[in-house]
């Protein structure tokens, strides 16, 4: 039976700004700077439940694509007869790896990336599970990993730690005790006035961080989430009334709790909604809104929100990005006596469900198992994964750090440069052969690229976590503790982030360089190139240069598009969101744009499942992302036609290599329906049938699937 997939679901569901973020990253970016990574995305639960499946027509032999299979999905080659490299080139040189992969057990595809990550996490394992050395930092994050690793300690400890804060905020008894909870770091697990919110870049002036406050903590990512026998709500309450049974509620008592938690939601979905609306219209622009302190307190007269965050130990001397101020308003106008019942409850249900994962065994399974149903997975990581991920997600900086000390072959960083070098000199010429280019956009574009940052696989200077203590179990330690212990640090360092200028010498806190990542970070105007994605079918020292090309070079070229993207081209040279175009050189942009929506509009990502095309709405989801594929695509090509004697067919396997890819069919409904990137399969056989050095290569003509007309061809650069 065949499905629909509804693409280009709302991102909004989980962390509002993400959506600014442009993001295809398994990092909680949380913040509005511009970056984006090679990394698998994490779907967000509610996103996942909501893919629609439902059965639609038959699909058109001529449609664009029409001899390709979504090579990604796994299992797909069972039975299936033989692929010409002519028709399908994604699939013909996969095809033997996909028949012999296994996914790993809590994982939900395979994947050059997916391999590589693990060779990076085999190795983080063996240093936190090693031997001890002379290194305070090194035996902080070993203590960490010991303490989540003790399944026995933690069994008998139970949720009990996570009592006493519960029934403090059960005791709050007026609004002025409300704030004082909200402003006291020792008392707030979650560390805000129930505002999500992160420090980054300002738009207009990106050489100073400032606080983005983001949208209230909400369960509910849209109306849907009332509707009745929504799973995901379902899902959400079964753990929240399970944790707070656990700090000793009835089951009465619990249920209630939830409710009141979610009517509370409930008031903030029409302005919700309304800014989805104004969103769709007007683009992402829409978030960035500076506020002055002063402005900030007239906006919330209620919430004393300066203060809050002064006790919880921010410099709030301003100014603020309100990313939805209707939103806040609504809070703001909540914010008292009447609602403290409400408040309360909405508190407690929150906090349950974030710190469930830090107790016991069965609190974590229960809590893993619910995310990982929604991607179709139904198998745990091993101990010493579990143990990894747990840290990694709570500090990656300091794990980015001892891989950066500890795991990498430092010798290839020079390397890298010189091949980010090389990248750079042909994406200038590039820019200057763009006879559709003004010659004044034309040199605003390439003193934008000759301007660029460079971060080349981990930072010249690593940051210091030496005041990080971690207590071990037999000095009295918990896996809770530890958490409150790293919260505290993270929190001190994004509040000195409001004191520093980014010239771009300290990497931003989402730059997890030891992540199978790159990035172009729009608000440096930054490159990010990380030392986690210099290996595996990326990049080898030893390989010649057609299989550098095809692999980490690619991965280059794509960060370096993103300059240069739909959304990147929004972004001057020093990282500020000012339109640097003219107005004639920004209509032809967009024409060469809409050229590239409507040739992804009828491709279908995954015949095999449904036969729905991308769509125009899913066109433009994915459009920044494949902007920079067949811009890297077509700079690489220049390189390799500079070269003599150059083996295209070894470069164009090694381009369909580091997209091979086997996901089990839920994640890949969820993937096509969110991610921001094409199916992997397609980020091959797109780029390359739009060069003439592949057609040629393969003999490819007219009538064979990879064929594209000169005419038909696609591309901003
Ligand atoms: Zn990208």
């Amino acid at each position: 039976m065949k499905r629909r997939i509804r693409i280009g679901l709302s991102l909004l569901l989980t962390g509002l700004i993400s959506v600014a973020s442009g993001c295809g990253s398994n990092q909680s970016v949380g913040s509005a700077v511009s970056t984006e990574t090679e990394i698998d995305s994490e779907v967000s639960a509610e996103e996942a439940t909501e893919a629609e499946t439902e059965t639609t027509g038959d699909l058109d032999p001529n449609r664009t694509g029409a001899k390709w299979i979504d090579s990604g999905l796994y299992g797909t080659f069972e039975g299936m007869g033989e692929i010409r490299l002519q028709d399908d080139f994604a699939a013909y040189i996969n095809r033997d790896w996909a028949e012999n992969v296994e996914i790993p057990d809590g994982a939900s595809n395979a994947s050059s990336r997916t391999e590589l990550s693990r060779e990076n996490d085999e190795k983080k394992m063996a240093l936190l599970n090693g031997e001890t050395k002379d290194d305070p930092e090194l035996t902080a994050m070993q203590t960490f990993n010991a303490l989540l690793m003790d399944w026995d300690t933690r069994n008998k400890q139970g949720m009990q730690e996570l009592k006493p804060y519960i029934e403090d905020i059960q005791s709050i008894s007026s609004i002025s005790d409300l704030t004082a909870y909200y402003s006291d770091p020792e008392r707030n697990l979650l560390g805000s006035a129930m505002i999500q919110f992160s420090i980054a870049p300002n738009q207009y002036d990106a050489l100073h961080n400032l606080i983005y406050l983001e949208s209230p903590m909400l369960f509910a990512g849209g109306e849907s989430f009332f509707e009745e026998d929504n799973e995901y709500r379902q899902n959400i309450e079964d753990l929240v009334t399970y944790a707070l049974e656990k700090t000793g509620y009835s089951e009465e008592d619990a249920k209630k709790t939830f409710d009141a938690a979610v009517a509370f939601e409930e008031g903030f979905m029409p302005s919700l909604m309304s800014f989805y609306d104004v969103q769709a219209e007007k683009g992402d622009s829409v978030l960035y809104n500076v506020y002055s302190a002063e402005d900030l307190d007239h906006l919330c007269s209620n919430i004393p929100v300066r203060e809050i965050f002064k006790g919880l130990g921010y410099r709030v001397d301003g100014p603020f990005n309100v990313n939805i101020a209707e939103m806040l308003q609504y809070y703001d106008s909540v914010y008292t006596q009447d609602n403290l019942e409400a408040m309360k409850n909405w508190i407690i249900a929150h906090t349950a469900y974030e710190m469930m994962a830090y107790f016991d065994r069965e609190s974590y399974e229960k809590k893993q198992s619910v995310e990982n149903s929604y991607i179709g997975v139904d198998t745990l990581p091993p101990d010493k994964e579990y143990a990894l991920n747990t840290i990694y997600g709570l500090i990656p900086g300091e794990i980015d750090k001892l891989f950066a000390e500890y795991c990498f072959n430092q010798e290839i960083k020079p390397q890298v440069a010189e091949l980010v070098d090389l990248m750079m000199d042909y994406y200038r010429e590039m820019l200057q052969t763009e006879d559709w280019l003004s010659a004044e956009t034309r040199d605003a574009a390439i003193g934008k690229l000759d301007t660029m940052k460079l971060h080349i696989c981990y930072p010249d200077e690593l940051p210091d976590y030496s005041s990080l203590k971690i207590r071990s179990a037999s000095e009295g330690g918990t896996v809770f503790e530890a958490v409150r212990a790293v919260k505290a640090f993270n929190a001190k360092s994004s509040n000195e982030r409001l004191s520093i200028v980014n010239d771009g010498t300290l990497w931003g806190p989402d730059e997890h360089y030891s992540s199978l990542g790159a990035a172009y970070i729009s608000s440096e105007n930054s490159i990010n190139i990380y030392a986690g994605i210099c290996g595996g079918d990326y990049y080898d020292p030893d390989w010649p240069i057609e299989k550098k090309l095809g692999g980490l070079s690619f991965v280059v070229g794509h960060e370096l598009t993103h300059a240069f993207d739909t959304d990147g081209s929004m972004y001057d040279k020093d990282g500020n969101y000012r339109d640097w175009w003219t107005a004639e050189d920004r209509e032809a942009f967009d024409e060469r744009r809409d050229k590239l929506v409507r040739y992804y509009s009828t491709l279908v990502p995954a015949p095999q499942i449904s036969d729905e095309p991308y769509g125009e709405d899913g066109a433009k989801h994915i459009m920044a992302e494949a902007i920079a594929d067949l811009g890297s695509m077509k700079c690489i090509c220049s390189i390799a036609d500079s070269m003599e004697d150059f083996d295209y067919e070894l470069f164009f396997h090694q381009l369909g290599l580091i997209q091979k890819n086997a996901r089990y069919e839920k994640a890949e409904i969820a993937y096509i329906s969110t991610n921001v990137h094409p199916v992997e399969c397609y980020r091959c056989n797109i780029p390359i049938q739009n060069q003439q050095q592949f057609l040629d290569t393969f003999g490819i003509k007219e009538g064979d699937g990879m064929y594209l007309a000169p005419e038909d061809r696609i591309g901003i650069w």
